[in-house]
């Protein structure tokens, strides 16, 4: 009986129940470094669905995961005590009870000193977990990566928030220092030529996908050392990678950037007084061999390792 478990990292990978990187899955936070947490949730979308499916594709992706990371050098399970904290308990026909759940559910595993690695998900998930981050570590520093700026206006009177408006907010609730906010990869037909410039009045310093491939990566790296000061989110929308890299997600955007492009921005905040960290947008019914998924748990790795070398 003992020699097969119900999970575990001495199974192999197509074995046992999908926890990520087969970490135990565990509500008991005492001594854990590292939680992970699931936001299984939609309807914060406005094209199309499916990314409720994304923390389980995601878990499952992650299971082929080895434990050592040879480029930043480091093997995060051995430094790093971690946890599958299950997901966020959602309702999926109300955005604002969801959004409840998660600021409580994060506000809760940070305080025991955690961090927190949040798989999403739509990104309208960013803007509770930005607020239980603020509350105990006053406003961030954050790093958004995206193909889109969402800090759009929301076009529902009646309902302020989907995952097109949560930078909207995060700004103007005061959730994000001034100056240390960038969106990075941006690109896509606008819903008017002000966009930008609204992101800029609201404080956002967005970097378009040209301006990326025109510098290089190690440049637009620069950038956010010299600007992030602080306590440091950092927040990762799929589509920014290109749809031949990440088709499975619901608003696509041609011409991104490419995996490795990804992973080498993410390595680059190695330095940064890193806090938090969420991925979101992955639509597992959109995916083809998974591959959007498998970047997405690689993304989620690379994260963890800075977390083991900080
Ligand atoms: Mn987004
Ligand atoms: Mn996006």
């Amino acid at each position: 009986m003992n020699d097969n478990p119900a999970f575990g990292a001495g199974l192999q990978p197509f074995m046992g129940i999908p926890s990520f990187m087969r970490l135990p899955a565990s509500r008991n936070l005492k001594d854990i470094d590292v939680a992970i947490l699931g936001v299984p949730f939609d309807s914060g979308t406005s094209y199309r669905t499916g990314t409720r499916f994304g923390p389980r594709k995601i878990r499952e992706a992650s299971l082929m995961i080895w434990g050592h990371n040879p480029t930043l050098n480091v093997t995060p399970l051995k430094k790093l005590q971690a946890v599958d904290y299950g997901d966020v308990s959602v309702i999926p026909t109300s955005i604002e009870h969801t959004m409840t759940a998660i600021a409580n559910t994060a506000a809760e595993i940070i305080q025991t000193g955690a961090k927190l690695i949040t798989l999403g998900g739509d990104h309208s998930i960013a803007l509770p977990l930005l607020r239980a981050h603020a509350k105990k570590h006053g406003p961030v520093s954050l790093i958004h990566i995206d193909a889109h700026i969402d800090t759009w206006e929301s076009e529902f009177e009646a309902v302020p928030y989907s995952h097109g408006t949560p930078f909207r907010y995060a700004l103007q609730e005061g959730l994000i220092r001034k100056d240390e906010y960038m969106q990075i990869g941006i690109r896509g037909p606008l819903s008017s030529e002000h966009d930008y410039a609204d992101a800029k009045k609201l404080g956002a310093r967005t970097v378009t996908i040209h301006e990326v491939m025109e510098k290089g990566v190690k440049e637009i790296l620069k950038e956010i050392h010299q600007r992030m000061k602080g306590p440091t989110y950092v927040t990762v929308d799929i589509d920014s990678a290109d749809p031949a890299f990440a088709p499975g997600t619901g608003t696509p955007e041609v011409g991104g950037l490419t995996s490795y492009q990804l992973l080498q921005l993410i390595r680059g905040l190695h330095g940064l007084n890193l806090i938090g960290f969420d991925l979101v947008e992955v639509s597992p019914p959109f995916d083809h061999g998974d591959i959007t998924a498998i970047l997405a748990a690689n993304l989620a790795f690379e994260y963890l390792s800075l977390l083991a070398i900080q």
